[in-house]
């Protein structure tokens, strides 16, 4: 096992004086490739703020993250959003997918904004949507699609450029409990079936059953919190 993430020391404050607040104290983990991990804690405790760093989206007060081996708090921003491109897989509340363009179009996108070559991105999509079970719905325009087949496509979206890491900020949020269901199954396949590392915000650890690890976010700070045999009692 090797570790794709280390987490050491995280802080991020907000604001100044008395709007001042500590999103994150002092919170340290690591994670090795392949895990799937669930980040949970009450609202406002910190879980975005976590998430948004450890996607490069926005820059810790204090602390480092180790990505595949790389210092990200030492980048620029070039280097920032660069590396956020290649190594690192987004999934969303929303599936935010671009309802202009189809399906297929959708998932190509972030591999081609790498300066990906077009027909390898279209066959890797392709591939990734048969995985996730959209092959029938590829050529669709985005706007199209329900819920459920938006969070499907927006699953393989995040896989295309073979991230080191796939973020995903409460996916199954919007979603009705079957659907919810049937989108946690389909990140854990794909994340056992890839050896793919996945850190998922979520409020329903109870879909999740069997997972590798949990971190609970409480007021900023992180305890670690699971194995699979304390999760499933
Ligand atoms: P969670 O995702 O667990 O609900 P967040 O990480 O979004 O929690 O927020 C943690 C704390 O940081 C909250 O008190 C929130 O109000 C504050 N916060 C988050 N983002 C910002 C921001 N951009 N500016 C100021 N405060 C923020
Ligand atoms: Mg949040």
């Amino acid at each position: 096992m090797s570790k794709i993430l280390e987490i050491h020391g995280l802080s991020k404050t907000y604001g100044e004086g008395e709007n001042r607040v500590k999103a994150l104290e002092g919170v340290s983990f690591s994670i090795e490739k392949g895990e799937i991990v669930l980040i949970v804690g009450s609202s406002g405790s910190g879980k975005s703020t976590l998430l948004n760093m450890i996607g490069l989206l926005d820059r810790p007060t204090q602390g480092r993250i180790i990505i595949d081996g790389y210092d990200t708090t030492e980048f620029d921003e070039g280097q920032t959003s660069t590396f956020r491109n290649k190594k690192l897989g987004f999934i969303f509340q929303s599936s935010n997918l671009l309802t202009d363009l189809t399906v297929l179009e959708n998932v190509m996108l972030p591999r081609q904004i790498g300066g990906g070559d077009e027909k390898t991105a279209m066959a890797d999509a392709a591939k990734l949507l048969r995985a996730v079970g959209m092959d029938s719905q590829m050529n669709k325009r985005a706007n199209k699609i329900s819920g459920g087949q938006a969070q499907r496509a927006a699953i393989a979206r995040g896989l295309i450029n073979n991230p080191a890491v796939v973020l995903a900020d409460e996916p199954t949020g919007n979603l009705d409990s079957v659907t919810s269901d049937m989108v946690v199954q389909l990140m854990k396949s794909v994340a056992r079936k890839l050896n793919q590392t996945f850190i998922i915000v979520t409020h329903d650890r109870e879909h999740f059953g069997d997972i590798d690890k949990i971190i609970t976010i409480k007021d900023g700070r992180a305890t670690e919190e699971g194995s699979r045999m304390e999760i499933t009692a």
